[in-house]
């Protein structure tokens, strides 16, 4: 039974996101979409899909696509059915992969849109194959094993089962099977034994697919640390996400990559208070001695972690500065010392860490979470800014 009642409509609310765009903005640099782009083509021995869920991993995935196709990318990686056909919409005609749906959605739009679907069972091959026959299209498919993971894919033990059906709807000409894939449970520890096992049981896979007369054009399995780290994994195609972005995704290793996204606003009050002075909710930060303390206009519903409040910093006046105390939903002060700033000054929460300013992995420590959680958690009321890939265009 639904949670949600029947009668129930979601609607967008009115007038939503504008109240306070002009306190905050993150400044997308295209430029560094596109290196990261052609230094992971370069690292790679076969194709580059670039995954583009979640908005580009809050970047906005339209520019983010458009960059990436223009830089080596062949191949977007989304999660839904939405983003796949919003790809579409906007005149993308790259291949593009979706990979996670119930059975029973109606996929005939995806299969018009030649949308790749990423299958795990022999119900959402069946559920695509009714939709398939409808739109009277063949549709496209990527077959997932679990090779560890423990999530999605197919267990293995109804992996033969899969791979037969989907044979079946092949001669049948409802379905293609383009690809076959596989997800890493620890690409971000080089070295771990589990990627080792992971190829091998993968590898397997393949040949029982092989065996049952499937014939996909792309076998994959690698994301942005395996591209960096573990070369065995690349196989036709490597889907990655974090590194697209410039994050390192293994700490202390330095590959070259460039932070796209700058998180700026500006502060909006600064005071003076002397020692002792409690901030923000509860008090739980108290000026050691006099300071001048500042207003910054992002909070928690801007994706600045409530939990990070304890330890985070942020660039002001040329020097990094301390949250003071709680971050609240929309504002957090931050502690600027004998600093002489002033009402209007630039606040960095975090950048590329060219001029100090704290970067997204920073934030993720802070936040205890990795900077993943951190850049799709930009809320929606920060405006994307974004420089172009090539200076003057
Ligand atoms: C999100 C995602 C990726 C990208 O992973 P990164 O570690 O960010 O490169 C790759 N594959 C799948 C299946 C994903 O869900």
């Amino acid at each position: 039974m639904s949670i949600v009642r029947e009668d129930y409509r979601w609607t967008d609310a009115p007038g939503a996101a504008t109240a306070t765009e002009s306190l905050g903005m993150a400044v997308i640099d295209l430029g560094a979409i596109a290196h990261n782009t052609e230094l992971l083509r370069s690292r790679c021995s076969g194709e580059l899909m670039a995954v583009v869920k979640a908005d580009g991993f809050g970047h906005g995935v339209l520019p983010v696509a458009t960059t990436a196709l223009a830089h080596g990318a062949t191949w977007l990686g989304v999660t839904s059915l939405a983003e796949a056909l919003h790809l579409r919409a906007a005149g993308i005609t790259a291949p593009v992969l979706s990979w996670l749906h119930l059975p029973d959605e109606d996929f005939a739009p995806a299969i018009g849109g030649d949308i790749d679907l990423s299958v795990s069972s022999v119900e959402h091959l069946d559920g695509i194959a009714a939709s398939a026959d409808r739109a009277g299209k063949c549709a496209y498919v990527h077959l997932k094993v679990d090779t560890g993971l423990s999530r999605n894919g197919s267990p293995p033990e109804l992996w033969p089962g899969l791979v037969t059906a989907a044979r079946r709807l092949e001669r049948a000409g409802l379905v293609r099977v383009r690809g076959l894939w596989s997800h890493l449970i620890s690409g971000n520890h080089p070295g771990d034994p589990s990627v080792g096992v992971q190829s091998s049981r993968f590898e397997e896979a393949c040949a029982l697919a092989a065996a049952r007369g499937l014939d996909p054009r792309v076998r994959h399995l690698a994301n942005s640390a395996a591209v960096l780290t573990a070369p065995a994994t690349h196989l036709d195609l490597a889907r990655a996400g974090i590194a697209l972005y410039g994050v390192e995704p293994l700490a202390g290793h330095e590959s070259g990559l460039r932070p796209a996204m700058t998180l700026r606003t500006r502060a909006n009050m600064v005071r003076r208070v002397p020692g002792g002075t409690g901030v923000s909710y509860d008090h739980e930060y108290v000026t050691s001695r006099d300071t001048t303390l500042a207003l910054v206009p992002l909070g928690f519903a801007d994706g600045v972690p409530r939990l990070a409040g304890e330890r985070a910093e942020v660039l002001l006046g040329g020097r990094r500065c301390r949250v003071a105390g709680r971050v609240a939903m929309d504002q957090f002060v931050a502690d600027a010392g004998d600093a002489p700033v002033r009402i209007g000054d630039e606040v960095v929460l975090f950048g590329p860490g060219e001029q100090s300013e704290p970067t997204v992995a920073e934030w993720a420590r802070w936040a205890r979470t990795n900077p993943h959680e951190i850049l799709t958690g930009i809320g929606n009321r920060v405006p994307r800014r974004y420089l172009p890939a090539t200076p003057g265009v």
